[in-house]
């Protein structure tokens, strides 16, 4: 088997095989159980589908490709995913997170680790030496890290934080949702675990809600990641596994193309006499810069954040006066979108008021540098 570059495995799809009917993509086989010919054994690959089902091992196969991992389970969402590994730890364990990290994951934690009996600890992950005094030898069993990091796109070192967590006994979990494996391979630089919320760049259409976790072995901790999906239910379904692969045929284009208008768009806003600041790891005067350039290839990713001199009543003031950037949630689609992330954390959140959030889709470079120099304009 020749080895094809990402481009290829993507526009092709890993493991795509023809049906007896030649059809040039896969179909959709709803059906939740399968034929047990003979003597009513389960004989064949599958048997009901809460376990796996025929197609989804396409985008199984082509995410594992794309991340160089061992084994690929998808979820039917990121928290789906993100929660199974969390639950194959038992009551006691220890595991740090970051600080700055996807909210939603950060409110299910603080309940949960109560309830399991789970030690939960947020450190600065910037800075390898806090991560370094803050693990339990033999008592902490995960570092979790996001990276680029939501909403203020901190860069964390893969590399050193795995060796961190390793010589301390735990796992290092990368969520790559953000970089995704066109940017960043945690696998390579050292993580035992990956995760996604594929809702976002993966799929890329905002139309499919899935989830993924990947692993560098294949050993007793994944073990337990994959019962949780079988029997709590979070497998992907047909339908969405199917548009998912779908999504993902496009992914480096679209991968190309947010990370240079985002490029375009950070340039344009640094020093903007609105705002106070600009956070795109792109940007040479950007902490995480260095790092981000010898950890990401090919660009920084499509995702940077404002704040608005005007604070929260100019940002929600902004929210009204774009006409391109749709005043939405979630990020990674083809559509651009904007959020003053402060609104969507809720009081809890630890965000400036005055921050937006900007996920940049694939629209043409100079529209959407227009359309926001606009709606930051005072004269308007
Ligand atoms: C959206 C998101 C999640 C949650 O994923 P869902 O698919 O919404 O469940 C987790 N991590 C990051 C970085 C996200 O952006």
């Amino acid at each position: 088997m020749p080895s094809y570059a990402t481009d290829t495995i993507l526009a092709q799809g890993a493991g795509q095989e023809h049906d007896p009917t030649g059809a040039i993509v896969s179909p959709i086989h709803l059906a939740t159980t399968f034929l047990r010919p003979v003597e009513g054994d389960p004989s064949t690959e599958w048997s009901y589908s809460r376990y796996g089902y025929p197609g989804l091992e396409q985008p199984e196969a082509t995410l594992k490709t794309l991340e160089g991992a061992a084994d690929c389970r998808l979820f039917s969402s990121g928290m789906s995913a993100m929660t199974a590994v969390i639950m194959a730890l038992r009551p006691g364990d220890h595991c740090l997170f970051p600080i700055d990290m996807y909210h939603g994951l950060r409110t299910w934690l603080q309940a949960h680790s109560n309830h399991w009996g789970m030690r939960v600890d947020h450190v600065d992950m910037t800075d390898p030496d806090k991560v370094r005094a803050a693990v339990i030898p033999g008592v902490t069993r995960l570092v979790w890290l996001e990276t680029p990091s939501n909403p203020h796109w901190h860069v964390y070192d893969i590399a050193s934080l795995a060796g961190i967590a390793h010589r301390a006994g735990a796992k290092l979990v990368v969520d790559n949702t953000v970089a995704t494996p066109i940017l960043t391979q945690p696998i390579s630089l050292g993580a035992d675990i990956v995760v996604h919320s594929a809702t976002k760049y993966l799929n890329g259409h905002s139309d499919v809600l899935a989830g993924a976790a990947l692993t560098a072995a294949d050993d007793d901790f994944w073990k337990r990641v994959a019962l949780n999906r079988d029997y709590h239910g979070g497998i992907l379904n047909q339908f969405q596994a199917f548009m998912l692969l779908r999504g993902m045929r496009t992914l480096h284009l679209r991968i190309a193309r947010s990370c240079e208008s985002a490029m375009a768009l950070a340039n344009a806003l640094q020093g903007h006499p609105g705002l106070t600041e600009v956070f795109y790891p792109g940007l040479p005067t950007h902490p995480g810069h260095a790092l981000a350039s010898r950890q990401m290839a090919g660009g920084f990713g499509g995702m940077l954040s404002i704040v608005v001199a005007g604070g929260e009543g100019e940002a929600k003031r902004i929210l009204t006066r774009t006409r391109l950037w749709k005043p939405a949630t979630s990020l990674g689609g083809v559509e651009s979108l904007i959020e003053r992330r402060g609104a969507v954390e809720g009081p809890c959140s630890h965000v400036d008021p005055g921050l937006l959030r900007l996920s940049v889709g694939i629209e043409a470079t100079a529209d959407l540098i227009d359309d926001l120099l606009a709606a930051l304009s005072p004269a308007n």
